[in-house]
């Protein structure tokens, strides 16, 4: 993957999530305010406008997160910007991401979420979604999986591990105001993890 993949990535990320917005702000209303799609909507409309030009990979990362820390509303702002800022700094300088890279730059990414918000595991947050994800892509790089296939690996354990949200009681964030009301419900973080990863796998699986 170079710079330009990265940008793909994040302009492909805006436009699931304006399409998907709707949805993730009903998830929202279900269990918090109402807000997730059209906060997520605001701030990744904002990345895939302040995408610089002749930066490296890492540098496209981390001005998207910027971007999505100061556009953002609500606490999913500050863990995507964290995220993606971490991962572009995992990322360095280098002009070119590699499957082992891509796998350091996730990792980070999730670090940074748990630093943030100091979720673990079963809270019902993003983090259910972000965790087995990149365990995932470890195991199928471990496994000798290329990029795309390690994504792809991402991508569906990023999509179980939202549905596996539902059955869960919140224990972090707003959900977690309403108790054993938040079972039943998934979290709007988790599925837009989700998507997020989906779009990823979309971008690399092309080349
Ligand atoms: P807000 O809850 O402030 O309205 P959003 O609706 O945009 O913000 O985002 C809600 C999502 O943020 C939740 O579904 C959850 O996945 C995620 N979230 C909230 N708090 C935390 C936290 N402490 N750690 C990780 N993720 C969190
Ligand atoms: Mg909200």
């Amino acid at each position: 993957m170079n710079a330009a993949d990265l940008a793909a990535w994040i302009r492909h990320s805006a436009e699931l999530v304006s399409a998907d917005a709707e949805r993730l702000t009903r998830l929202d209303a279900a269990i918090g305010d109402g807000d997730h799609g059209h906060n997520l909507d605001r701030g990744f409309r904002a990345a895939a406008g302040a995408l610089p030009e002749d930066a490296p990979p890492g540098k496209v990362l981390i001005a998207a997160g910027r971007a999505i820390v100061s556009k953002t509303g609500g606490a999913s702002g500050p863990l995507y910007g964290t995220a993606l800022r971490r991962a572009g700094k995992a990322l360095g300088d280098a002009g070119d991401v590699d499957a082992a890279a891509l796998g350091a730059a996730l990792r980070a990414a999730l670090d940074g979420v748990r630093d943030l918000g100091k979720a673990a595991e079963g809270d019902k947050t993003m983090v259910d979604a972000l965790a087995p994800a990149v365990a995932a892509y470890e195991a199928a790089l471990a496994d000798g999986a290329d990029l795309a296939g390690c994504v792809r690996a991402a991508a569906g354990a990023a999509a179980r591990g939202a549905e596996d949200t539902v059955p869960m009681q919140a224990r972090k964030g707003r959900a977690s105001y309403l108790g054993p009301r938040s079972v039943g419900h998934m979290d709007p973080g988790a599925s837009s993890t989700a998507l997020l990863l989906r779009g990823l796998a979309d971008v690399t699986g092309e080349g």
